[in-house]
This record gives structure tokens, sequence and C-alpha cells, in this order.
């Protein structure tokens, strides 16, 4: 009996130990500002990011990411360039990455047209945007400017690409990654759609690529995503045109020479599994 006590009060303190240290890390938000080029700096909010620009004007904010992140950003930003945010421009209307848009109370919202009505009935605190538009939108305040493509749909339908052409970065959420497999097993994507937004960005001006999640790259580290793809759908589709099975494409697509990108050992199987069930679809 007492032996079983001991048993169960050593556990409870192994639950209070891993408890703390769940609560520890919880409580630490990782936040930071770096410069990427010219007067375009990276927001970091854990593993979401996000981009701005400084000009004489005010400042041109993207996703605010969530509304404690929002606030941090807007204080840092007033303390360390003296300026208000004046626009925030949303990537894509997901949650994760716009929620929080009331912190910046000056600030004009723009975002595309389709992600309006996602918006509107969303249960998370997101405000909806002032201006919308559907293909193209160029953005200028204090002489610096800021182009928004839309190039159809892709990991959503509303998805956008922010090109900051004096600075020459890109900023581009969800669709693209550097050096990473795509998420999970890429549910809701239209993957042509990625493909080809890729392609058209691969012909942009940008020497700098900063995602919404991980590290920062170039245009070749898109071009590599895009190929990753491109093989994937092919390595999968062969399989399907030969009857096998989803089990036997599973085992048989490894995509080892992607093994030492970020998430291979969580996400290649379930970007196998995507990639079938996306094809089985068209
Ligand atoms: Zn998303």
């Amino acid at each position: 009996m007492l032996k079983r006590y001991k048993k169960l009060a050593a556990g409870y303190r192994y639950l209070l130990l891993f408890g703390w240290i769940y609560s520890a890390t919880a409580a630490e938000t990782e936040r930071s500002i770096t410069h990427l080029a010219g007067d375009v700096y990276r927001f970091q909010n854990d593993a979401h990011y996000s981009v701005f620009m400084v000009t004489p004007e005010g400042v041109i904010a993207t996703d605010p990411i969530s509304p404690e992140a929002a606030q941090w950003l807007n204080r840092e930003i007033q303390s360390r360039f003296g300026q208000p945010v004046k626009y925030v421009l949303y990537s894509h209307d997901h949650w994760d990455h716009v929620s929080g848009g009331a912190a910046f109370n000056e600030a004009t919202i723009v975002a595309h047209a389709n992600a309006v009505p996602h918006i509107e009935t969303s249960d998370y605190p997101i405000e909806l945007p002032d201006i919308t538009f559907t293909n193209e939108f160029t953005l200028t305040l204090g002489g610096k400017s800021v182009h928004l493509y839309y190039l159809g749909h892709s990991h959503s339908d509303n998805l956008i690409y922010m090109v900051f052409p004096d600075a020459g970065v890109l900023f581009g959420v969800d669709a693209i990654s550097v050096n990473r497999l795509p998420f999970q097993d890429m549910v809701g994507t239209d993957i042509d759609g990625v493909i080809g937004s890729i392609s058209a960005l691969e012909q942009m001006d940008v020497a700098i690529v900063a995602p919404g999640h991980g590290e920062v790259g170039s245009l070749a580290d898109l071009a590599a995503h895009r190929e990753y793809l491109e093989k994937l759908k092919e390595q999968v589709g062969t399989r399907m045109r030969e009857g096998k099975s989803l089990e036997r494409i599973k085992a048989e697509v490894t995509m080892s020479e992607y093994s030492h990108w970020g998430s291979y050992g969580g996400w290649q199987q379930p970007n196998v599994e995507g990639m079938y069930n996306y094809l089985i679809a068209q």
C-alpha cells in the first residue's frame, strides 16, 4: 500500500513539474522585431510572423496575428519609430494571422474582397477591412509603396502576396515556406493554385522572401518549394494511375531528398495523404 502511495506521489510530482514547465513556456511568448531591408522589418510572435514598413508619414503593418501580439507591436512601433500604424494589410482571413487589428485604432485595414464573408462569420476578434480589392492593389504612404497581388485560389480563396519594391521584400503566408514541408495534409489547399502562384512570384523582382512561418529565404527557396510540390504530385499521381493503394503509396513516396527540411518527420506522410486526397477530388 505504501509503495503504491509513493508511486502515486511521485507521479503527482511529475505532473506538477510538467504543469509548471508548460505554464512557464505558455506565459513567455517569444516576440521580436528584426530588420529585413530598407524600411521593412519582420515581427515575430512565437511561430507566426508578419512584416511592416516605416515611412515618414506612418507605418504600414501587415498581419496583426492576435490581440496581445498587436498591442505589443503597436507599442514597440510607437517607441522605436515614433510613428502611428496607418494601415494594416491582411494576408488572408485565417484567425491565427489576422486577429487583433483593433489594437491599431487609427489604421485603415486592407484585405482581399473574398476575406469579408469569412471574417463576418468568424468567432474570433477580427476587424473587418475598410478597403477591399480583387486582383491588384498598390498602397503608397510617405513616398513608399507596397504592391498587393491576388494570384488565385491557393491556401485559401483570399490569400494575397505583398511586395515592398524599395526593400525588395516579399511577404507571403501559409502557401509558401523556406526549407520546410507544406503544412500537414494541406487540407483545403488548391495545390495547383499554389504551384501557379509560386511560378508567378518567381518572376518578380524580390531579394528577400519573408514567410508567415519559419525562416526567411529567397526566390530560389520558393522555387524549391514549388519543385517539392511538383515532385510529390508526380510521384503520388503516377502510383494512383497504377492502381496502388494509399497505404502502398505512402510507403513508397518518401521524398527522402528533403529529409533535411523542417517538419519532414511529422508532415511528410500527411503531405502524401493530402496530395492523394487532392488528386482524387480532381
Ligand atoms: Zn492560413
